[in-house]
């Protein structure tokens, strides 16, 4: 469905809006002003002021729609999909049990330094279990390593990211900068 809600919402802003008001500054921007109107929403309920609760509370969903909507601006400005990096930030963040594991949120694996004088020594942590996905920066990495790695899952790959990748794999266009 967000899927859907991002390609309608693409036609609907390029019908509606020139090319220099669809940037992702300006998406981002539009994204603030939602968040500023959800926070306005939920704070004057919680105080209990400037209207009713029925009132807030529709003010804070059409606020919370809006956000995603110019969040799907800011996907389209950007080259990614926002479904897609929904999908991927839920794969990390459903692992994390904050109620278990208070420092990292995540499992560990431990392993037990022993006892000093009776008194338990603190476990290191040895390495954190991984979720399975890869993060942006081991596949940026990946594409450091390997410039033949396909980079086009890199989510916010930047300008200067690419010139990172560039001057590491010595693939300077105007080579000026080859040592
Ligand atoms: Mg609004």
């Amino acid at each position: 469905m967000l899927r859907q809600i991002q390609d309608e919402a693409g036609q609907w802003r390029e019908h509606n809006f020139p090319p220099a008001d669809r940037t992702a500054a300006m998406q981002t921007l539009g994204v603030c002003e939602e968040s500023g109107e959800l926070a306005h929403a939920v704070l004057k309920d919680a105080q209990g002021i400037r209207g009713t609760h029925e009132e807030h509370l529709a003010e804070a969903k059409d606020a919370a729609g809006d956000i995603v909507i110019y969040l799907c601006g800011v996907a389209d400005a950007m080259g990614f999909d926002l479904a897609t990096a929904v999908e991927t930030a839920w794969a990390q963040v459903k692992d994390r049990d904050w109620t278990q594991h208070k420092m990292t949120g995540l499992k560990t694996i431990v392993e037990n330094t022993g006892t000093l004088h009776g008194i338990e020594e603190p476990q290191e942590v040895v390495a954190e279990v991984p979720t399975g996905m890869p993060t942006q920066h081991e596949l940026l990495q990946a594409q450091i390593d390997d410039p033949a790695v396909d980079s086009s899952n890199i989510e916010g790959d930047t300008p200067m990211a690419k010139a990172m990748r560039a001057l590491a794999t010595d693939d300077v266009s105007d080579g000026s900068t080859k040592g």
